[in-house]
């Protein structure tokens, strides 16, 4: 606990789900804590996101375990299907044993829902204090402290920076300055209303069709009554990373020959906002002196392991326990942070890549891909994933 009561704040670029983790996280430790977000208002895009046992561990860890499973949706299963012929890949029970398992269950949840539980616990804090429209865009740091400068020039003081400032993060460029790595995958997201969402596809699962470079996913949100749909395919253009305008029209054409069950989901979004994503090759470092980064800012990574926030909260749950360490000594802390957390989520980052060519896979490797699970059962998919759902605080932190 800190327990210096004139302290400087600890600050943290970026109010997204890693940024108000990590705010609920030091504020739980005793640090008074500034939050600069550049979005003239704290909030979350309208799409769902899927919750590992991982992550209701890290939920529960920072206060807000109980608000974050009352608004999310448990689902019985992950069901992986052939998107040409409906041939069924894989199936992954997330019932009862699964739980056992686990000690959590696995859920989908509206991001605006997950966000709103952290909200909902940094604004129960007096420690915490928001600064919108305000953009953190360079860096200084002495002995004593750190400087933020915004983009009005005003500079803002503090003990210590965490960058939870996304994948563009402006952090992490300073810092390690490194180039992205534009996937030419491109995703189209939409919440829609039950009513509007066909009857034979609303299955209490979270559901995933694997295509020839592309790939579909959808799941319930809001208790059933609303349905995220996901599409996502390999685009023939040069991307640029980031999110336009697209079309209807190109989307159909990128979903050819992809069974009329899959294709009716392609005909749900009513609005068509593309993003073209992209991730970063690991580092073996993010933490320099009294700066560091969290979430997308340290690990950005390609969709496919449904895990960046559910990382992004780990991340900040470890800063909090790595700080109660090191109580005194913020350098410390941030080094036993990043030592903690960086095989993990490159771990992440590079099984992702790899479950994108699982999920994408054509030809031979297609036919591999559909026989890859066969006959598998409950146990062995369990087995498979113990290292990433079997995260604990009490394991959290590399030897120190
Ligand atoms: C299609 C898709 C599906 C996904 N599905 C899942 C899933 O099922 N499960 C899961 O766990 N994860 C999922 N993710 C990943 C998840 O969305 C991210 O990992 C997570 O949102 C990262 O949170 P963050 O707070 O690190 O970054 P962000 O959510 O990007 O938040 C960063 C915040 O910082 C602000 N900001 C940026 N720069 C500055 C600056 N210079 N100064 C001040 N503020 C700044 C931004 O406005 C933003 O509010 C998915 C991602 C995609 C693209």
């Amino acid at each position: 606990m800190n327990t210096q009561a004139n302290e400087l704040p600890v600050l943290v670029a970026g109010g997204g789900i890693g940024g108000l983790a990590t705010a609920l996280a030091l504020a739980r430790r005793g640090f008074a804590v500034k939050v600069f977000e550049q979005a003239p208002q704290i909030g979350e895009i309208g799409a769902g996101m899927q919750l590992g046992p991982n992550a209701f561990w890290a939920f529960d860890a920072l206060g807000v375990g109980e608000a974050a499973r009352s608004r999310a949706v448990y689902i019985d299963e992950m069901v992986m299907t052939d998107a040409i012929d409906e041939h069924p890949i894989g199936r992954v029970p997330t019932g009862e044993a699964f739980r056992q398992r686990f000690g959590n269950p696995y859920a989908v949840i509206h991001r605006a829902d997950a966000h709103g539980s952290l909200l909902e616990g940094v604004q129960a804090s007096e420690r915490v204090g928001f600064h919108t429209a305000t953009r953190i865009e360079r860096i200084e740091q002495d002995a004593n402290g750190v400087t933020t400068f915004d983009q009005h020039g005003q500079a803002h003081r503090g003990l210590a920076l965490i960058g939870a400032d996304g994948v563009k993060s402006v952090v992490r460029q300073q810092f390690v300055g490194d180039p992205a790595r534009v996937t030419g995958h491109v995703v189209y997201r939409a919440v829609v209303d039950k009513a509007d969402f066909p009857e034979d596809l609303r299955w209490n699962a979270a559901s995933l069709w694997a295509g020839p470079n592309c790939h579909l996913v959808h799941y319930p949100l809001r208790g059933g009554e609303q349905y995220n749909v996901v599409v996502t395919f390999h685009s023939r253009e040069a991307e640029e990373w980031g999110v336009r305008d697209g079309s209807k029209d190109e989307v159909l054409s990128y979903f050819q020959g992809i069974c009329p069950k899959a294709r009716q989901l392609i005909e749900l979004p009513k609005s068509w906002k593309r993003w073209a994503t992209a991730d970063r090759d690991p580092v073996d470092r993010w933490s320099f002196g009294r700066v560091t980064l969290l979430g997308d800012a340290a690990h950005p990574t390609t969709q496919y392991m449904a895990q960046g926030a559910c990382m992004a909260i780990e991340d900040a749950v470890t800063l909090g326990e790595a700080l109660r360490v090191h109580a005194n000594d913020i350098e410390k802390a941030l080094d036993l942070y990043q030592r903690s957390r960086i095989a993990r989520t490159a771990r992440i980052v590079l099984s992702s890549r790899e479950m994108g060519r699982i999920y994408h896979a054509k030809g031979v490797e297609r036919l591999v891909r559909n026989d890859l699970w066969r006959g598998r059962s409950p146990e062995r998919f369990y087995d498979a994933v113990e290292w990433l759902y079997g995260w604990r605080v009490d394991n959290c932190l590399a030897p120190h």
